[in-house]
């Protein structure tokens, strides 16, 4: 592999690296997850290079021996602002990373491209997190082939009726008719799966636009976040802050 490589980039975290130094995670369309040193990242000019939920152009050094990245240069095209005002827009960023971060993707092209749009639309319009939030969460399940069937149960086969509500199948991960389910954590309400099934194979952008009712978007926004805890498969440890609002 080439030593040193330019490609777009999505700061997921930044961290201190020792006393003069930064450790980042970022998501590259090319590489997918990374994490990268910026040496003299915590002094002087390099302090400006990669801040957090930025979108940027890096130049890459790769260290086959250390097998160690780092970051030499960049260009950011997204520094976000309103984001970074905002507490629960923060804490939503957040929890975008944190889940992307912690769910490897076989398609680092197609989430990179949802979480530049999710960032860029949470900075557009922060009053507009829940449905941007929703719409992120059905997107990334979409894209990482878990998305699950709205329209029968995966453990009986019966079709569902248009008002049944689902419930959750722990054993299989996924949605399910009542009489199949062993948890009534995880509850989808007849509207909530309307606007899944209305929105699912829409791009993100145009699924995160559907405005929905007060009432409505808080039923969605608040079974999206569960699931997402059992999409990730471990902890998520921005799930808290975000359900504090
Ligand atoms: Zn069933």
């Amino acid at each position: 592999m080439d030593r040193n490589i330019q490609t777009q980039a999505i700061v997921l975290s930044v961290r201190k690296y020792g006393e003069l130094h930064k450790a980042v995670t970022i998501l590259s369309p090319d590489l997918g997850l990374v994490d990268a040193i910026i040496f003299g990242g915590r002094k002087g000019k390099k302090t400006a290079l990669a801040p957090l939920f930025s979108i940027s152009t890096l130049q890459l050094y790769h260290n086959p021996l250390k097998k160690e990245y780092s970051v030499t240069e960049g260009e950011s095209s997204f520094i976000p602002q309103a984001i970074t005002e905002d507490l629960a827009c923060t804490y939503t960023a957040s929890f975008f990373c944190e889940i992307i971060s912690k769910t490897p993707t076989d398609e680092p092209e197609q989430t990179f491209s949802l979480l530049s749009e999710a960032l860029t639309a949470l900075e557009a319009d922060c009053g507009a997190r829940k449905r941007i939030t929703a719409a992120f969460i059905w997107k990334l399940m979409q894209i990482s082939g878990t998305a699950p069937d709205l329209e029968y149960c995966p453990v009986c086969d019966r079709k569902y009726a248009d008002d049944e509500t689902l419930f959750f199948s722990n054993p299989m991960n996924t949605p399910c008719c009542k009489s199949c389910s062993d948890s009534e954590y995880i509850v989808l309400m007849p509207g909530s799966r309307r606007y899944l099934r209305y929105t699912m194979g829409m791009d993100f952008c145009t699924a995160a636009s559907v405005v929905l009712n007060h009432a409505a978007e808080q039923r969605i926004y608040l079974y999206m976040l569960r699931w997402a805890s059992v999409f990730a498969q471990t902890q998520l440890r921005t799930l808290n802050d975000l359900l504090s609002f």
